[in-house]
């Protein structure tokens, strides 16, 4: 079944009991027990929820994965997958991890004896060279945030089969209909779902899919011991979100290489970062394990002052944090996604002070380019 058939027909697209197209919202947090000692098929909201079980079934099902688990947050979801490791484990990260995820290890994971060690992984060579007796994981974004710099999916899986790791992808940027890394040999794939897959910049939530059970297992026990779970209400939303997805990311892609070409043509621009130029670094691979390019654009002016101007006079797309939502959203890497990263690691990874970064949202391309420009005049 195509992707397009699939993010509808999920097989909870008709509630049984009444025949409605669509999952009720059950808002309760406790289930009658049928007898002592017995319940039936849900017991407690925290450990399951037949919203929640109806979404974390359509996701699995659109990454081609078994199990999958809804959290009150991207954050939230990587954090519970972190709480897999223990005193002593060392996780090799990609660099350009976001912000959130670079702050929650070396803050918060760190003080319980998680060790993380951040590496450029364009380079899959520096992956293995990392790698330590008590390396358990590989924790990779590619496109990564906000440069979209490419690492190659089946070679750094390579590497941690050999390794006997566990292979952990963000695909937040890519979507599970753009790039389905457990397909590639991941473990386990995370999302903000707060982003694409909501879609409408009106839920925080996040996911973490895999096909392995014995994974599946351990994530299970964290979602309902650790308790970051998504409220019925959220899952609902993230639902409907779900069965666009395919359509908004294609209208994204289009208008996302016409913005990526327009800027590219401007002199007032100094570089442009978007995985659909032929000029973009790791173009070849990146085609090689995803279906597209998706809707982040980033680009660098050429001084602050410029940075300055340009933000305020841009009128449709959102200065915001966060990305892919119908409208259109302007950030400000160095002091927004990335602001929990020390500045010498930001100005290293070449997030400066001069990098924007456009979500581009459903708007038309034509009016979204002529606001552009009129923004660029300065
Ligand atoms: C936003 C984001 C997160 C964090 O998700 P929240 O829903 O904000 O907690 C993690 N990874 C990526 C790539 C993101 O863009």
């Amino acid at each position: 079944m195509e992707f397009s058939t699939k993010s509808i027909h999920t097989g909870y697209h008709k509630d049984k009991a009444t025949g409605a197209l669509g999952v009720p919202i059950y808002q309760v947090s406790t289930f009658d027990q049928e007898k002592l000692g017995k319940h039936k098929e849900y017991e407690y909201a925290r450990s399951s929820n037949p919203t929640r079980k109806a979404l974390e079934h359509s996701i699995a099902l659109l990454e081609n994965g078994t199990h999958a688990f809804a959290f009150s947050s991207g954050m939230a979801a990587i954090s519970s997958t972190f709480c897999l490791f223990g005193t002593g484990d060392h996780i090799v990260v990609c660099e350009d991890v976001y912000g959130g995820t670079y702050r929650v290890l070396t803050k918060l994971f760190s003080k319980f004896g998680i060790e993380a060690s951040f590496v450029d992984t364009t380079d899959t060579s520096n992956i293995a060279n990392e790698i330590k007796s008590n390396t358990k994981a590989i924790y990779l974004e590619t496109p990564s945030n906000p440069l979209l710099k490419i690492t190659d999916l089946r070679k750094a899986f390579a590497v941690a089969k050999e390794h006997n790791l566990i292979s952990i992808v963000d695909n937040t940027f890519m979507t599970p209909y753009l790039q389905r890394p457990l397909d590639l040999g991941a473990d386990i794939v995370l999302h903000s779902a707060t982003k694409f897959l909501g879609g409408h910049s009106d839920l925080i939530a996040g996911v973490a899919v895999t096909r392995n059970d014995t994974i599946a297992k351990r994530l299970g026990f964290v979602q309902n011991a650790f308790g970051a779970i998504l409220g019925p209400q959220d899952c609902y939303l993230l639902i409907r979100g779900l069965k666009t997805l395919k359509i908004r990311m294609d209208y994204y892609e289009q208008s996302a290489l016409t913005i990526a070409l327009y800027l590219s043509s401007q002199e007032s621009v100094k570089k442009v970062y978007y995985p659909g130029l032929n000029t973009h670094v790791g173009r070849d691979i990146h085609s090689e394990q995803a279906q597209g390019n998706g809707a982040v654009v980033s680009f660098e002016l050429y001084d602050a002052d410029s940075v300055e101007r340009f933000v305020k006079k841009i009128k449709l797309a959102a200065f915001a944090v966060s990305l892919g939502g119908v409208e259109s959203i302007l950030s400000y890497p160095f002091t927004m996604s990335h602001a929990s990263m020390p500045e010498i690691y930001r100005r290293k990874l070449g997030i400066s002070d001069t990098l924007l970064r456009l979500s581009v949202g459903l708007e038309s391309t034509q009016d979204l380019i002529a606001d552009l420009e009129q923004a660029l005049k300065n």
